[in-house]
């Protein structure tokens, strides 16, 4: 049996297609309408390729399944420039391609950021991120204070406080934190994300203005 190599060729709005995808005819018919191109996009992936049926794709079943995996939970793949999920596994698929045939390197992004960073509106959007989740910790800061400070002011017997307030108190910091938490780390990511789009792609953006 032979070994099929993909071909790759990208759409106009970034999505990776393999051309000897199995269904590679109904992936690029024209005349596709909204829900049509929906419906595409989910096939859009090996696992409905016939090759990965009869395994004598150059990417293994197996190797497959492990992406994946890898792809649903996160692990090794996510977005360069948010973190997140990638949807598309072909994107996955066409990086490690174009690393181990042509020893370069693809960044691996979201759809959501590809059309940000196409529409340059990446530095923009990530400016604005940054903004809500810092007003995000900001504001959790400043209600707990407001919080404290009215069952400070008042003055209630000491009963309710170790009864009511004690307790809602601990639950109240415990959800600050978290808040805190989860906004620090999206800020993290958009940090990264604002400092990976600076060296890999402004540059191109100031080319080809
Ligand atoms: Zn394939
Ligand atoms: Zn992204």
């Amino acid at each position: 049996m032979d070994r099929i190599d993909p071909s790759f060729e990208i759409d106009g709005i970034g999505r990776v297609i393999c051309k000897n995808h199995t269904k590679y005819l109904q992936f690029i018919d024209p005349d596709k309408d909204y829900f049509q191109d929906l419906y595409m996009e989910k096939k859009l992936t090996c696992l409905e390729c016939g090759h990965y049926e009869i395994d004598n794709c150059y990417f293994s079943k197996s190797r497959i399944d492990t992406i994946e995996q890898q792809r649903e939970k996160r692990k090794r793949y996510r977005c360069r420039t948010c973190g997140k999920k990638i949807d598309r596994m072909l994107s996955i698929i066409y990086k490690l391609f174009c690393k181990e045939f042509y020893d370069i390197e693809i960044p691996l992004i979201c759809c959501e950021c590809y059309e940000k960073i196409e529409a340059k509106e990446f530095k923009r959007y990530s400016k604005l991120k940054l903004d809500v989740f810092l007003l995000n910790i900001v504001a959790c800061i400043y209600l707990l204070g407001l919080y404290f400070y009215f069952i400070v002011v008042l003055n209630l017997p000491l009963i309710v406080y170790l009864a009511i307030l004690l307790p809602v108190s601990i639950a109240l910091i415990l959800l600050t934190l978290y808040i805190v938490y989860l906004s620090a780390k999206r800020i993290r990511y958009a940090l990264k994300g604002l400092k990976y789009y600076k060296k890999y792609f402004q540059d191109q953006e100031k080319k080809k203005v």
